[in-house]
């Protein structure tokens, strides 16, 4: 048995509790998880008879549908539950409703919510293990994950290669996550934003901080561009989405051949990327979505697989 296949972790809830070498070794499953995903049957079912409940409070596609394939192409059942239509109408409390839907035989949770913290708060309450699938404007580590992942599928190692991030960085959890993960897979950051969308201590970290597209994404490897999180903003951080477009818009003007394009998606197409950029010969937005299956199977194996 390899040492990537002995990686076990309690929970994830964030960047910060994984070190250098076990996001090796994570990248390393998802190695493996994406040969099995090349396969005709696309299972590895080392989780057979195991059950995974997807607790999402907010929206979502990319994440919830991906951690659903994940535990699937693992063998796990999965269960959903989301907010509306719940008795959290009726006033039930989020512990009571994780309690309950944990009472009916479930073995890990994967969490989205729009309270900081809520996934750290479970995870001190639960007797299960729980994963952040985003939590407000924290973290959303396998974002984060399966991002660089695609990098290094890419790019080959990520020692000293440049990736700039551009967009509202101030509301972005899947922001903070690289800011934490870059210095653990050697990769050097650039941030790109209007001054009123970066956070006031990301000046003091040591990455140089844009507010001007074109000299940040300059001779950079990759460049991930980030939605408006217009649903986080509770004061208009701009004078207008014209403008914000006008000036930090990403554009083919802006790019060099073999510069990889990423987006955590959704997109909103003619406001952070012109619409021309869907030709790009280096976008690699659906490598994100299709990578992430391959992280998320890493991730639940990682934490719940018998080693
Ligand atoms: N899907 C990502 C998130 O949930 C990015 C976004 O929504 O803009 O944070």
């Amino acid at each position: 048995m390899s040492e990537a296949s002995a990686l076990r972790l309690p929970h994830l809830l964030g960047i910060r509790e994984l070190s250098a070498e076990q996001i090796r070794q994570l990248y390393e499953l998802a190695d493996r998880f994406y040969e099995v995903l090349q396969q005709p049957t696309r299972k590895a079912p080392a989780l057979a008879g195991r059950t995974v409940a997807l607790l999402f409070f907010e929206s979502s596609t990319r994440t919830r549908l991906s951690f659903e394939l994940a535990a699937k192409r693992l063998g796990a059942d999965v269960v959903h539950f989301s907010a509306t239509g719940s008795s959290l109408d009726k006033g039930e409390s989020l512990l009571d409703t994780a309690l309950n839907i944990l009472a009916m035989g479930v073995d890990l949770v994967v969490v989205r919510h729009k309270g900081v913290g809520t996934c750290h708060f479970l995870a001190r309450h639960l007797p299960v293990p729980v994963v952040n699938a985003g939590d407000g404007t924290h973290e959303h580590p396998t974002q984060a994950l399966l991002d660089t992942y695609t990098l290094q599928r890419h790019l080959g190692s990520l020692e000293g290669r440049t990736l700039t991030i551009v967009g509202d960085l101030f509301h972005s959890r899947v922001a903070l996550s690289h800011l934490i993960l870059a210095p653990k897979v050697g990769l050097r950051l650039r941030l790109c934003a209007p001054p009123t969308l970066v956070p006031p201590l990301w000046y003091r970290l040591g990455w140089p901080v844009y507010h001007r597209v074109g000299p940040a994404v300059e001779g950079a490897d990759a460049i991930l561009v980030l939605r408006m999180q217009r649903e986080r903003q509770a004061f208009p951080p701009l004078a207008s989405w014209e403008e914000y477009a006008r000036f930090y818009q990403v554009r083919l003007e802006h790019l060099r051949p073999g510069q990889l394009l990423l987006h955590p998606g959704p997109i909103n197409w003619g406001v952070e990327l012109h619409p021309s950029l869907q030709a790009w010969p280096e976008v690699r937005i659906l490598d994100q979505v299709t990578h992430g299956v391959a992280i998320r199977m890493a991730v639940l194996y990682a934490i719940l697989g018998s080693p």
